[in-house]
């Protein structure tokens, strides 16, 4: 089964992604983490998306999707999540061409419903551990010793570096204008779900559930 979890950015989508690997196996594909990944050790690519995505700004159209090209082409046993892709109608045409093209569908796409006030607290707040990628929040969700996480025990705690309020205030923006016409794109194709994402995460990820059937 694959998914797409649509939602502006701290509406938990990356949450819910590593939930559903844990409970039913599915791989994520997450292109923010993708591009995170090629900053970090400096690629050519890594090198052109830096400034941009610090900005909050979209990176291209192209170089998204030949990510997600390499990524279909390899094992999908438990089906593809993608989070954090597509977020254009340039994106979203290139993944079903994609998907056609390997033989595979789309069973849903999961419209994670928040509003603005509630993004700009939890994106604020927000840290991650750089070994095991546990989620945590400086008021929501505190591990039980400060700096070490709970799950794995690592000291690594980090911050994005677009997790401020001028990159929020562009990242909301792009999504807006971007990203929410998907909304739109994938409703008229019976395709989409929506859930309450402002639930607490084991109520936001029962509703994922009963909405994947
Ligand atoms: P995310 O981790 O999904 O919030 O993505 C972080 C940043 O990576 C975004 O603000 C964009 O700069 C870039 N990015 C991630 N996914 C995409 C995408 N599908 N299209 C364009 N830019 C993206």
């Amino acid at each position: 089964m694959n998914i797409i979890l649509l939602g502006p950015p701290g509406a938990g989508k990356g949450t819910q992604a590593r939930k559903l690997v844990e409970e039913r196996g599915m791989i994520q594909l997450s292109t923010g983490d993708m591009l995170r990944e090629a900053k970090t050790s400096g690629t050519d690519m890594g090198k052109k998306v830096a400034a941009i995505m610090d900005a909050g700004e979209l990176v291209t159209d192209e170089i998204v999707i030949g990510l997600i090209e390499e990524k279909l082409r390899g094992d999908n046993a438990g089906g593809f999540i993608f989070d954090g892709f597509p977020r254009t109608l340039a994106q979203a045409d290139a993944l079903g061409a994609l998907l056609e093209k390997t033989g595979q569908t789309l069973h849903s796409v999961i419209e994670m419903r928040v509003d603005d006030d509630a993004l700009v607290s939890r994106i604020t707040g927000r840290f991650t551990c750089g070994n095991c990628g546990e989620g945590y929040h400086d008021v929501m969700k505190r591990p039980a010793v400060d700096g070490t996480c709970d799950v794995c025990g690592a000291q690594d705690m980090q911050r994005r570096a677009d997790d401020n309020e001028e990159s929020l205030r562009t990242r909301l923006m792009e999504y807006y204008k971007k990203t929410s016409p998907l909304i739109g794109y994938y409703y008229a194709k019976g395709q989409l779900k929506d859930v309450d994402g402002l639930a607490d995460i084991d109520d936001v990820a029962k509703s994922i559930s009963e909405a994947l059937g």
